[in-house]
Formats: C-alpha cells, structure tokens, sequence
C-alpha cells in the first residue's frame, strides 16, 4: 500500500516561517515573518492527521475547509488548494497573516492537544494565495447579469469590502462610501506594516474596483450625506462603519500636549508608508524618534503602537497595563514579538497622573494588584497603596479600546436603533437594523472584534441582503441608483 502522505505530526516537528532578526525588523516596516518555501509548506502541511470531526475548522470562524486544503497542499496541487481556500473567504492570505490562530484554528488543533504543536494552518494559508497571486491565479471578480438593482456600503473595512463583492457577484451595482481617502478600514490605516503590509491590501481593493464596485472616498455619511439620502439613493444600505470613539483615562493632566489617541498615532504612521508628508510627523506631535515613549494598554492596539515607536527610532518604549501578563488580552506571540524588539513591560501599573505644564513630563503610575473575579470573570485590578512612581515620558499613547461613535446623531436618524452600548441593533436571523433595507455587520454590531469575524458578517449579511433584494425585486420595487 502507497505510504499516507499526511500524518508526519510525530516524525516532523512544527515550524512556523523564519523571523527576521529582531535587530533588522526595527529599521523598516516591511512583514516580519518570511514565507514558507514551497517545499516546506507541503511538509507542514503533511503534519495535518486528516480529523473526521475537525476543530480547527470548527472554530476557524469562516469553518475554512482547512484539513482538504492542507492535503492539497502536500500533494502539490496548489491551485486547487487556492481554490478551495477562496470559496469559503474573500481575504485568505489576510487572515492567514493576521488571525489571531492560537485563539481559533490552531489553537484547536488536535495535534496541538495531543503535546505535538499544531499545524501551522495560518502560514499555510498565507502561502496558498501569495503564490495563487504570484501565479495569476486569483480571477478577477466576475460581476453577475445586472439586476437592476443598487446597493450602498458605508465602510470599507474588511467586513464592507466582503459583502460588496458578493453583492457585486450577484449582478447589483455597488457603492461603497469610506470617510477615508483610501479604501480597506483598520487593514489599512489601523494594522501596522510589520503585521500586514499594505500592498496585500491595496491589491485586494484594486480588484474589487476593477470588478466594477464603485468608491466614494473621503465621503463621511453623516456629513456629505444623511442616511436618508443614502436609503433614497439605494434599494439597499449596509453599515459597516467600525468602532472609533476611543475610550479616554481619567486622570490629571491627561489633555496635556504629549498624550495622543493609539489610532491617531498609527494612521499617522501608517499614512507615512504609503508615502505621504506627514505634518504630524514633521512637527513630531505623533513621531516617536529620540522619546521616552509610554503606551497604556494591553490590547492589540497596544501591541501595534508599542513596536510602531520602536521603529520610529524611540529611546524608549513602555507598556503599562494593569492586569499581569497572563490576563492581557493582546496576542502572546506579538508581546514576545514586542520584546525581542526591546519594548519593556511594566505589569500592573496604571497611571494616576500626567505629569508636565507646557507638554508631558513623565506619568506617575501607581501598582496594582488582582482582587476577587468581576463580572467578566476575570480578576479585577485594584491599586496597590504606597506604591506610586514617577516614569519619564515625552509621548504617551492611550490605547485603552474603542466604542461606537453615536451613530442616531450622526446619520441624521433617531430611528436607528443601537443596543446600550451604542453597538448597532439587528435582528439576528436577517441582520437587519431597525430601518427597514438598512442592514449592519462588522465590529459596529459586535463591538471590537477581529477581522475575520468581520469577513464572515460581511458575508452573511451579502446573504440576507440578496433575499431581501429579491423579494422587493419581486414586489416590482426596483430603483436604480443616480
Ligand atoms: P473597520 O475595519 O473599522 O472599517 C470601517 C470603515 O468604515 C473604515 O474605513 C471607516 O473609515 C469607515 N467609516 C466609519 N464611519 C464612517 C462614516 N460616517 N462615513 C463613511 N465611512 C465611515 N484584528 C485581527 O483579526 N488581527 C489583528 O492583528 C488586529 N489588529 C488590530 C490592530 C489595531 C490597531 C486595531 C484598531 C484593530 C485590530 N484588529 C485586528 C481588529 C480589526 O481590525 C477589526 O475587528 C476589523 O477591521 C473590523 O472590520 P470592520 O469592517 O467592521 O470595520
Ligand atoms: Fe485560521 Fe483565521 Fe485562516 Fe480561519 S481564517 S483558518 S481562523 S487563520
Ligand atoms: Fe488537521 Fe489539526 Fe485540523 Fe485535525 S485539527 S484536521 S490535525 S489541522
């Protein structure tokens, strides 16, 4: 009998791609993580024992056909592999970057459970649809016959840019509106270079653009339009506007000059890599060069403003948060990530004050400590009398999490139903807000969350947007968009 090609968990050892020396990755922004070559690939593909019942899959939130695409991908048959990986995601090698894969697919992995290490899903899945790139694989989006019908977007983030190229696909025209002058949300103005460069993005939105969806950049819905107006213009409307109301400290001296928004400070830096003069940069107001830079937070966003600084050639770079290390809620790998690139990590530490009259001074931060559970389930942090000090900085950088913006007021539109913590409010089964055509999906339903959930909202929500287009299609209430 011919030897099984898959099930080498035991003989080969997991390998994630090479890193680039943490001394050579501070200088640029380019990704850190190298491919894997061809070869490799298939044999960490190989490692996969070919579940019945496969958990990564499960709790992959698109449920990716994860354990065919890895056989296919040890028998070589990589366009096949692309193809599969494609049908069930619109941004594969995305995902396959940036995931979070220790909290989802690989961190169920059954070889993981059994003391192995997982497969390396995430690479495996970047390396398909790089090469299907590379390749001249990926088709050009297809638009359907033409419906007849018009749908508009507002947000061009992953969730937005999903649904819009499935209703594309559908034959309706699409307009996606963005308050920003490039298309993409977070993947290209919130996530770092290092996580994910900006040509993988761009690349994704090109074609989009090139299957005929129609961009409204620099169009912030609320002020170049109500959504009123949008509902008139479109048989449908989809919001996927993100959450950006970022959640402030309460301390004194927290207005000083000196202390910035995390989301300001990345699209600033972000900004800067596509090229661009930035006068903030200029007049070093969110450039971190030759400071004593201080980051409060331990998210993700953290993580992002901690190692953006340290290539911005800080003099030093600080993380405060106030749980300890095994309570944070950013990624493990990129705290390690972080450290390698010489970010300190003060544990436990809140700041009390902001220190400095004419711009920040320094932080004076008081120790904590973990009380009994919250409500959350998590142990709550409580300060630690008699323990305060005083840490220098020039830049501090609050990345304590977002909240929606009031979306009623915003759009015009008290009718807009959003949930107590200003989330938007829609009905589970058809994903519909309270105005009737006007549908929501993305981390302005969920509150902050990940990109492929995002991906998969956007999808869903394309679904029950074509059922609703075809019944008014049906009713004969077809309008075509000006
Ligand atoms: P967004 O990506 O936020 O896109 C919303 C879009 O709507 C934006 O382009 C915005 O300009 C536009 N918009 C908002 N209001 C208006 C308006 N009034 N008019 C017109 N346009 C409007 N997730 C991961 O999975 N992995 C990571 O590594 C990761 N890192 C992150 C790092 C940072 C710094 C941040 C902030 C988030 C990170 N996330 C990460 C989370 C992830 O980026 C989000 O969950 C995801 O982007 C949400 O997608 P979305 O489409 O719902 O919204
Ligand atoms: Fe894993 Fe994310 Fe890819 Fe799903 S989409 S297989 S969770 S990396
Ligand atoms: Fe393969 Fe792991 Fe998925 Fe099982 S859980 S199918 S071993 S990747």
């Amino acid at each position: 009998m011919a030897d099984n090609p898959m099930l080498k968990f035991v003989q080969r050892t997991q390998s994630y791609p090479d890193k680039r020396p943490a001394q050579d990755r501070a200088d640029d922004f380019g990704e850190i993580y190298r491919s894997f070559e061809t070869a490799r690939a298939e044999e960490q593909a190989a490692r996969c024992s070919q579940c019945g019942v496969p958990y990564c899959s499960t709790h992959c939130p698109l449920h990716n056909h994860i354990p065919d695409w890895l056989r296919l991908t040890t028998e070589g048959r990589l366009r096949e592999a692309y193809e599969l990986s494609n049908a069930t995601s619109t941004m594969p090698e995305i995902c396959g970057r940036i995931c979070p894969q220790d909290r989802l697919c690989e961190g169920n992995c059954v070889i993981e459970f059994s003391g192995h290490g997982a497969v390396t899903i995430g690479s495996v899945e970047k390396f398909i649809t790089d090469t299907a790139w590379e390749q001249g694989w990926v088709e050009p989006l297809a638009p359907g016959a033409p419906t007849g019908q018009s749908v508009g977007i507002i947000g061009a983030g992953p969730a937005g840019l999903s649904a819009a190229e499935y209703l594309r696909a559908a034959g309706h025209e699409v307009h996606v509106y963005d308050r920003h002058d490039r298309a993409g949300g977070l993947l290209t103005y919130g996530i770092p270079g290092f996580k994910l460069e900006k040509e993988v993005v761009m690349r994704r939105v090109k074609r989009l653009e090139d299957g005929g969806i129609q961009f409204h950049l620099s169009f912030d819905v609320g002020n170049d339009a109500t959504i009123a107006e949008l509902r008139q213009k479109h048989d449908a409307l989809l919001i996927a506007t993100g959450v950006y109301k970022a959640r402030d400290i309460r301390a004194p001296g927290v207005g000083a000059p000196g202390v910035v928004k995390a989301l300001d400070y990345l699209t600033a830096s972000n900004r800067a890599g596509f090229g661009e003069t930035v006068p903030e940069h200029e007049d070093g107001s969110l450039f971190a060069a030759g400071k004593d830079v201080i980051v409060v937070g331990g998210g993700d966003t953290a993580m992002d403003c901690v190692r953006t600084a340290i290539r911005q050639g800080a003099k030093s770079v600080k993380c405060l948060y106030r749980r300890d290390r095994a309570n944070m809620p950013g990624s493990q790998r990129e705290v390690a990530n972080a450290e390698e690139e010489g970010v300190e990590f003060v544990w436990l530490s809140a700041p009390i004050a902001f220190e400095g009259t004419e711009a920040v001074t320094g932080v004076r931060i008081t120790k904590m400590r973990l009380g009994a559970p919250d409500a959350s389930g998590r142990r709550a942090p409580e300060p630690d009398p008699g323990s305060e000090a005083t840490l220098p900085a020039d830049l501090v950088i609050k990345a304590l999490g977002f909240d929606p913006e009031e979306l009623p007021r915003l759009f015009g539109d008290p009718d807009l139903s959003v949930t107590r913590w200003g989330t938007l409010r829609v009905d589970h089964k058809t994903m519909m807000t309270s105005l009737d055509g006007v549908f929501g999906a993305g981390d302005i339903v969920r509150g902050a969350s990940l990109v492929v959930w995002a991906i998969r909202d956007g999808l869903d929500v394309a679904d029950r947007m074509q059922a609703y287009l075809k019944a008014k299609a049906q009713a004969g209430g077809v309008k075509v968009a000006a």
